[in-house]
């Protein structure tokens, strides 16, 4: 049995059910999870780890809803950087396919890394290309290295270009070997226990790259091993365009048919979405995960996050992959997300006339995330709740001035690099370096392997 001490935090962001955020706060955790929250006065004098947060502020773990740990192979490639999703794809696909495990595990860890640093303690990741031997085995393997808490998809890709699909042949795999890999990582990793580091998630790639066929069989699976289900949906005009030519009705209709729409079911991206739409993702549960920086890079849109934050939708938040991207800050995706709402108070006449404030922007990466995930144990510091968190120091650079508001000034202010970043009462990083893995030793590995994929 091993306790955790954090103390005597210039700000504690709790994020709990009466989202107190205590000065001079701490909390007192035992084999990862929290016992105790509140004035450091009032908290145990000691424990077998103690972390003095004085100077810090002190939030909870965010959660990254969606992801491609393996783009981070792809980063800002030529032939990607100006094009709509469609053209970006099939300029990847290619370069994708040659992927090997070796080069899965450092991109797994350089992209965990870099969100562990920017204070992301969960990770959802969708991985749905596998080739050349390539299993989620591998980013599992490399999530447990470095330390943070993980939901890794056996995702798929079954429709291809001579199907009318939009993937190359070469990038699809056969629908009964999908479904029995599905099977085989579930009964191997899921762990459905409060507090469990590592939980698998079923996910298709998109309505253009798999069959109706595989849509259902994968539901049907989810539901009877008691596990999620993820897609992407809704991203782009095209893809509306295609679903409608293909099956004769928009994406959300097509998913709703194959049993899609339900609560534990979420969607990335979902911009081009009606009011109908919002309203059925309310009543049914379904969540959203949004990725503003991915939907302005790749041109895609605006998701509508203040209407479903109004309407009640549950919705996290993701980086989307290192190549729509080309970074994986979460804190500074938070702060995008803020923005981008307001842009579209000048853009939308039909948006919703609220300010979404820091604060706003903060539960969705937090506790917001949590509920997408169906997690109740993760995306708040309080009782019963993992001790996954991350600390800022107020007195950088990029504060000074701002400190009338430390809680706002995370957001408003430029995106930094944590100070520390725990999971599960476990240190990922100190003084703003990763400490469970050495970085410079992968991070060149992952250079060379990036390389290697280009010849
Ligand atoms: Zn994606």
């Amino acid at each position: 049995m091993s306790t955790l001490l954090v103390r005597n935090a210039a700000m504690l962001v709790t994020m709990d059910d009466a989202r107190r955020e205590i000065a001079g706060g701490g909390f007192f955790a035992r084999d990862g999870l929290i016992v105790a929250v509140g004035d450091t006065a009032t908290l145990p004098a000691t424990a077998d780890d103690v972390l003095d947060a004085s100077g810090q502020i002190v939030l909870p773990g965010l959660v990254n809803c969606h992801h491609h740990l393996d783009q981070a192979l792809t980063r800002n490639l030529p032939a990607g950087q100006n094009a709509e999703l469609f053209d970006w794809l099939t300029a990847h696909y290619k370069v994708w396919v040659k992927r090997t495990p070796p080069a899965s595990r450092t991109a797994t860890l350089v992209g965990l890394a870099e969100l562990a640093l920017s204070g992301c303690t969960t990770v959802f990741d969708h991985a749905y290309l596998f080739q050349n031997g390539c299993r989620v085995d591998d980013q599992i393997a490399a999530a447990a290295e470095i330390g943070v808490r993980f939901m890794a998809s056996r995702g798929s890709m079954s429709r291809g270009q001579s199907q009318g699909g939009l993937p190359p042949d070469n990038c699809v795999e056969d629908e009964d070997a999908i479904l029995a890999d599905c099977q085989r990582v579930i009964g191997r990793y899921h762990d459905a226990s409060h507090g469990a580091m590592l939980q698998i998630v079923l996910a298709p790639c998109a309505p253009f790259s798999v069959t109706d066929r595989l849509l259902r069989d994968t539901a049907a699976m989810a539901r009877s091993a008691g596990v999620r289900l993820h897609t992407h949906l809704c991203e782009t005009t095209d893809e509306e365009v295609y679903t409608l030519a293909q099956f004769g009705m928009r994406p959300v209709d097509y998913m709703a048919e194959l049993g899609w729409v339900d609560n534990d079911v979420w969607f990335a991206h979902a911009v081009k979405v009606n009011d109908a739409e919002i309203g059925l993702f309310a009543r049914t549960g379904t969540g959203v995960c949004h990725c503003p920086t991915s939907n302005m890079r790749l041109a895609s849109g605006i998701a509508p996050l203040q209407k479903y934050l109004q309407a009640g939708v549950r919705v996290g938040l993701g980086v989307d992959g290192s190549a729509s991207n080309d970074g994986g800050h979460l804190l500074a995706e938070a702060r995008q997300a803020m923005l981008l709402a307001r842009l579209n108070l000048a853009v939308d006449p039909d948006a919703p006339r609220v300010w979404t404030a820091a604060r706003d922007v903060l539960e969705v990466a937090t506790r917001g995330g949590a509920a997408v995930l169906g997690r109740e144990d993760i995306g708040a510091l309080q009782t019963g709740r993992c001790a996954d968190f991350f600390t800022l120091d107020l007195d950088a650079i990029g504060y000074a001035g701002g400190l009338s508001d430390p809680v706002a000034a995370v957001v408003f202010c430029a995106p930094r690099t944590v100070k520390h970043c725990w999971v599960h009462g476990r240190p990922v990083v100190t003084d703003g370096r990763i400490v469970t893995i050495d970085m410079a030793t992968v991070v060149a590995e992952h250079n060379r392997h990036a390389a290697t994929l280009l010849i």
